[in-house]
């Protein structure tokens, strides 16, 4: 499969279409997922335009998974977690369904969540914790 240059998150990236931002740097932006499993769902995801992990190059990879591990360290902390599950979706056949390749933070456990994209948020409730999120990595980067 080819990339679509027209997918969710590539109109996302390009502000096309709003986000509530958590993080952005040159190569990564991080946002809340607008149906998320549980309180505090944030996705993050490459600028390159990669569909899958098989797809994104070495050095794309080395960044996200060390952007993964900056929002998940503020996902935590922002929120009290006491725990966070990581997951990510490669192909149709895995239940991915935006084709750019993302990582999922979701505090608590994967096992125990609402389904997949199922029940969209409150953009007030998803801000407000966005906000404590966002403070957090302020606050990990002083
Ligand atoms: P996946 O099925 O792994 O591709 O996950 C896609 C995720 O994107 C799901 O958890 C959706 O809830 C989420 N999602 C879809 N559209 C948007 C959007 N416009 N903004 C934020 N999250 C979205």
């Amino acid at each position: 499969m080819t990339y679509d240059n027209d997918n969710i998150f590539a109109k996302i990236l390009r502000g096309e279409i709003p986000c509530i931002k958590v993080y952005e740097d040159e190569q990564t932006l991080a946002f809340m997922d607008i149906m998320p499993q549980a309180p505090g769902h944030t996705l993050v995801i490459p600028k390159e335009a990669a569909l899958t992990i098989h797809d994104l190059s070495d050095d794309a990879a080395a960044n996200l998974i060390n952007k993964v591990k900056l929002v998940a360290n503020a996902v935590k902390k922002g929120l009290n977690a006491d725990g966070i599950s990581l997951f990510q979706l490669n192909g149709k056949a895995a239940g991915q369904t935006v084709p750019h390749i993302h990582f999922h933070i979701l505090p608590g456990s994967y096992l125990t969540a609402k389904a997949h994209a199922s029940v969209s948020s409150d953009p007030t409730e998803l801000e407000r914790i966005a906000s404590k999120i966002r403070a957090s990595i302020e606050l990990d980067s002083n």
